[in-house]
C-alpha cells in the first residue's frame, strides 16, 4: 500500500539507479526454491517494467522505490505464492503512484495479474479514521468484502508488514496513526486469514510503535526472565527430546517464545502479572502425522502430568480460521506450567500461513496453476467444512467467516466517517432509512462519492453517501421498487398509507357535514352519543367512520339520514326532513356507484362530488389536459391523462371508466415531473433549482435519472397549476445555458 508521503519523487535521479535493484533484493534466491526459470525470467520483466514505471521516485528512506515493491514480493515468495501473485505484488503499487493503467497491465501480464494490482489499489482508497471498536469491525468486513481475489489481502497484508518494517523514515504522528491502524484493521484480518506468522509481526511491529514504553519495559523483563530460566528449559527440552527418542517418535522439538504484544493482552484482559503470564514455559512439537500426534501426547502426558481442564483438542474440533493443533498445560519441574502444542508438519503449514498455505506451490504442479483465487478458498472452506464434520461438531463454526468473505452486505461510508452496514442492492433511500426514518421521509437527492446520483442506484463497498434532504418532501411511492432493506419498505408504505388515510378522514368529516347540514344539523350538536353511533356503523373511532365516507365505502347522505334518526330517537321527536335533498340527487348521481353526494367544496373534477379524487402518479395531469378518470376501489377516482401509456393496461375494465372533465375556475396546485438534460458541471442542480424557485414553484423532488462524465438526467418534481403555468416554467429553464433539453415526464 502507498502510505501518503511514502513517495517523493523530488529526489533528483540517475537513469540507472534501479539497476540491480533486482539482484539488490534477494527475491531471485527465494524464487528459485519453486518456480521454473521460465517463470523467473518472466518475473523479471515485470521487474524492469515497474522499475520504470517508479523511475525517479523514492521513499522517504532515500531508496529507489522500486525496492519496495520487490521486498513485498520476496514476503510473498518466502510464502511460497504462485508467479501471477509475485508479479502483481511487484507492480502493486504503479496504478495508484504511476501513470500507468490497468489496461496496460493487463495487456502486458494479463488479465489476472492486473486484477489483482487494481483490487489492491481499491483496496488502499479506503481510509479508515474513526477509532471505534464496531468500526474497526466494520472496516475489516468492507475490506474484505471489497476484493474478489482473496490473493489482494494477501498482498496488501505483505505490503502492510514491509511498510510496518519500515516506518523509521516516517514522521512521528503518521508512524502512530498507521500502527494502529496495523493493530485495529490488519492483525485481526492475517488473524482471520489463519496466518499467524504475519500477525504476529504486524503485532509486535504495532505495539513497539503505539506503546513505545510499555514495549521497552515489557522487552527488558522478558530479556531477564529468559535467562534466568534458562537452565530450566534446557532440562524439560532434555527429558521430552529424550522420552520421544525412546518412544521411537521421529519429530522436531521448538521452544516457543511469547509475543510481546501476547504478553501484553493476556495480563490487559485477564489482570495478571508479568510474572503470572510469562512464568510459563512453552514448547510445540512437530510430528508426521495426525496419529503420531496423539502418541506424543500420550508420551509427555507420562512425562509430567497433565494440569486437568487445560487439554484442547483442535485436531478433531479445528479453529475457525483451519488452525489445528493439541495444546495441553502439564505440571514441570518447581510446579512450573509447560504448555505444549502438538501438531503435524501440514498443520503447521496451515497454523503459520493460513488461507496462504493453500497457494503453496509445487514445481510441476499445473492444477495449482490453473484453478482460479476463489476456487482455492472455497476449497480451503471445505477444507474446513469437512474437518468440522468428522469432528462431529454442528456447530456453525464458518458462518463468520463466510459472511466475511462473501457477504451480503456492502459497506458505505457517511459523510462523517461512519461505517454503515446495509443488505446487498441497498440504494441511497435505504441508507437515507438506515439513519433516521426522517432522513429517509424527506430525502430528495443523493450525493454518491461527492457526485450527485440516481436515488435509486446500487451502492458500492467503500463509497461515500451524502442524503440531500428538503424539509417538507415526502417520500415517493415508486421507490417502493426499487429499496430492498424492510425498513425503508415499512416506513414508506405507512406515511403513504397514513397520508391516504388523513386525507380521507378530513374529506370524509367535510362530507358529513355538509349531508348534516340539510337536517339542519352539525358535527357539534348531535345529540346521539358517540358511542352509539360507532355501534350502529360498526366502526372503532370516528375517525374510522369519516375515513370510511371519505374512501366512498359509505354514503353520506346515507349516514346523515341515519344519525338524524339516531337524535330524533334520542330527543323523542320527529326524524327532520332533508331540504333540496332531491336536488343534489339529481344532479350529481354517479351512474357507476348508483348513489349520490352532496356537493362538498371547489371541486377540480366536474361529476366526482363527494368522492375521492386522486391524479395518476404515473402521468400527474394537470388542468389543460386531456384526461380520463378510473374508478379504483379504496382510492375513489383515479384521474389520468388521455395519453398516458397506462390507460392501455386498464382498457380490459370499461366498466370502471368514467368520463371526467376539469372544473373552470381551479385555484389549486398539481404536481407535474420535468425531465431537464444539462451539462454536468458543478452546480448545475442548484442552478437549476435556483431559476426554478425564481418562478415561485416549489419542488418537492429531486431525481437524478442519468449521469455520466458529459451530462445529467435530472427529473424535478414541481408544483403547477395548470397547462399555461407549466410552460412559462419551462420556458425560463431552457434560458440557462447549462440545459440542453427539456421535457415533461410522462408515464
Ligand atoms: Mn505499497
Amino acid at each position: 500500500m502507498n502510505i501518503p508521503g511514502q513517495v517523493s519523487s523530488a529526489t533528483p535521479s540517475s537513469a540507472n539507479e534501479t539497476g540491480d535493484e533486482f539482484t539488490r533484493s534477494g527475491l531471485q534466491s527465494v524464487l528459485t526454491k519453486y518456480l521454473s526459470q521460465e517463470q523467473i525470467t518472466e518475473i523479471q520483466n515485470t521487474y524492469h517494467f515497474g522499475a520504470e514505471a517508479h523511475r525517479g521516485q523514492h521513499r522517504l528512506s532515500g531508496e529507489p522505490y522500486i525496492s519496495h515493491p520487490l521486498a513485498v514480493a520476496k514476503i510473498l515468495a518466502g510464502m511460497r505464492m504462485n508467479a501471477e501473485c509475485i508479479e502483481a505484488a511487484i507492480l502493486h503499487d504503479v496504478i495508484e503512484d504511476t501513470a500507468t493503467a490497468k489496461e496496460q497491465i493487463a495487456a502486458q501480464f494479463g488479465e489476472e495479474v492486473a486484477g489483482m494490482v487494481d483490487g489492491v489499489s481499491k483496496l488502499t482508497q479506503i481510509r479508515f479514521e474513526t477509532r471505534m471498536e464496531e468500526q474497526a469491525e466494520n472496516f475489516r468486513k468492507m475490506l474484505l468484502a471489497t476484493v474478489q481475489d482473496i490473493r489482494v489481502v494477501i498482498i496488501k497484508l505483505a505490503d502492510r508488514l514491509h511498510n510496518m518494517r519500515t516506518l523509521g523514515a516516517m514522521p512521528a504522528i503518521k508512524r502512530k496513526r498507521i500502527a494502529r491502524e496495523t493493530l485495529e484493521i490488519y492483525a485481526p484480518i492475517a488473524n482471520r486469514l489463519g496466518m499467524n506468522d504475519i500477525r504476529t509481526e504486524l503485532q509486535e511491529l504495532g505495539f513497539a510503535e503505539s506503546y513505545p514504553l510499555r514495549y521497552r519495559i515489557l522487552s527488558e523483563a522478558v530479556r531477564k526472565a529468559r535467562g534466568n530460566r534458562k537452565e530450566v528449559i534446557n532440562k524439560i527440552r532434555a527429558a521430552i527430546e529424550q522420552r520421544l527418542e525412546q518412544e521411537e517418535l521421529p519429530g522436531r522439538l521448538k521452544g516457543r517464545e511469547k509475543h510481546l504484544y501476547s504478553i501484553y493482552l493476556k495480563m490487559r484482559s485477564k489482570h495478571l502479572s508479568f510474572s503470572e503470564v510469562f512464568d510459563v514455559h512453552a514448547f510445540r512439537i512437530i510430528v508426521d502425522s495426525v496419529d503420531s500426534c496423539y502418541r506424543a501426547l500420550g508420551i509427555i502426558h507420562n512425562l509430567y502430568k497433565p494440569v486437568p481442564g487445560k487439554f484442547k483438542d483442535y485436531i478433531a474440533i479445528p479453529k475457525t480460521n483451519g488452525y489445528q493443533s493439541l495444546h495441553t498445560v502439564l505440571f514441570g519441574p518447581y510446579g512450573m506450567p509447560i504448555e505444549v502444542q502438538i501438531r503435524s508438519e501440514d498443520m503447521a503449514k496451515v497454523a503459520d500461513a493460513g488461507v496462504a498455505a493453500h497457494w503453496l506451490y509445487k514445481l510441476g504442479d499445473a492444477d495449482a496453476a490453473s484453478s482460479s483465487s476463489h476456487n482455492r478458498v472455497r476449497e480451503w472452506m471445505r477444507g474446513l467444512l469437512e474437518m468440522q464434520k468428522h469432528a462431529g461438531n454442528p456447530m456453525d463454526f464458518l458462518e463468520n467467516f463466510k459472511t466475511d468473505m462473501f457477504p451480503d452486505a456492502v459497506y458505505v461510508f457517511t459523510p462523517k466517517g461512519r461505517i454503515m452496514e446495509l443488505p446487498r442492492g441497498s440504494t441511497a433511500v435505504d441508507f437515507a432509512y438506515s439513519v433516521h426514518s426522517d432522513v429517509g421521509n424527506s430525502c430528495v437527492a443523493a450525493k454518491i462519492d461527492r457526485r450527485l446520483a440516481p436515488l435509486s442506484s446500487p451502492l458500492q463497498n467503500g463509497q461515500s453517501v451524502e442524503i440531500i434532504s428538503a424539509p417538507g418532501a415526502r417520500p415517493n411511492p415508486t421507490w417502493l421498487n426499487f429499496v430492498v432493506t424492510g425498513k425503508a419498505r415499512a416506513t414508506i408504505r405507512s406515511y403513504l398509507k397514513n397520508l391516504r388515510r388523513d386525507e380521507s378522514i378530513s374529506l370524509g368529516e367535510r362530507l358529513l357535514e355538509q349531508a348534516l347540514r340539510h337536517y339542519s344539523r352539525t358535527l357539534e350538536e348531535m345529540t346521539v352519543k358517540t358511542q352509539s353511533l360507532l355501534t350502529e356503523f360498526n366502526s372503532q373511532t370516528i375517525d374510522d367512520l369519516y375515513e370510511d365516507i371519505g374512501l366512498g365505502n359509505r354514503l353520506a347522505p346515507l349516514v346523515a339520514r341515519r344519525i338524524e334518526e339516531l337524535c330524533a330517537m334520542e330527543d323523542g321527536s320527529q326524524p327532520r326532513k332533508p331540504r333540496a335533498i332531491r336536488d343534489v340527487f339529481i344532479r350529481y348521481m354517479p351512474s357507476w356507484l348508483g348513489g349520490a353526494r352532496p356537493s362538498v367544496r371547489a371541486l377540480v373534477i366536474k361529476g366526482t362530488e363527494g368522492m375521492v379524487v386522486t391524479f395518476a402518479k404515473c402521468c400527474h395531469p394537470i388542468p389543460g389536459d386531456p384526461i380520463q378518470g378510473f374508478v379504483s376501489t379504496g382510492r375513489g377516482i383515479v384521474v389520468h391523462t388521455e395519453s398516458c401509456k397506462n390507460i392501455r393496461e386498464f382498457r380490459k375494465h370499461p366498466e370502471k371508466w368514467v368520463e371526467v372533465q376539469w372544473e373552470n375556475d381551479i385555484n389549486d396546485q398539481f404536481q407535474v415531473d420535468i425531465r431537464v438534460y444539462a451539462m454536468n458541471r458543478r452546480g448545475v442542480l442548484a442552478t437549476v433549482a435556483a431559476s426554478i424557485s425564481d418562478m415561485d414553484v416549489n419542488i418537492s423532488n429531486v431525481d437524478i435519472e442519468e449521469h455520466d462524465n458529459k451530462y445529467s438526467t435530472i427529473v424535478f418534481s414541481i408544483a403547477v397549476y395548470n397547462r399555461v403555468h407549466l410552460a412559462k416554467v419551462m420556458r425560463h429553464i431552457r434560458t440557462i445555458d447549462l440545459v440542453v433539453k427539456i421535457s415533461r415526464k410522462k408515464g
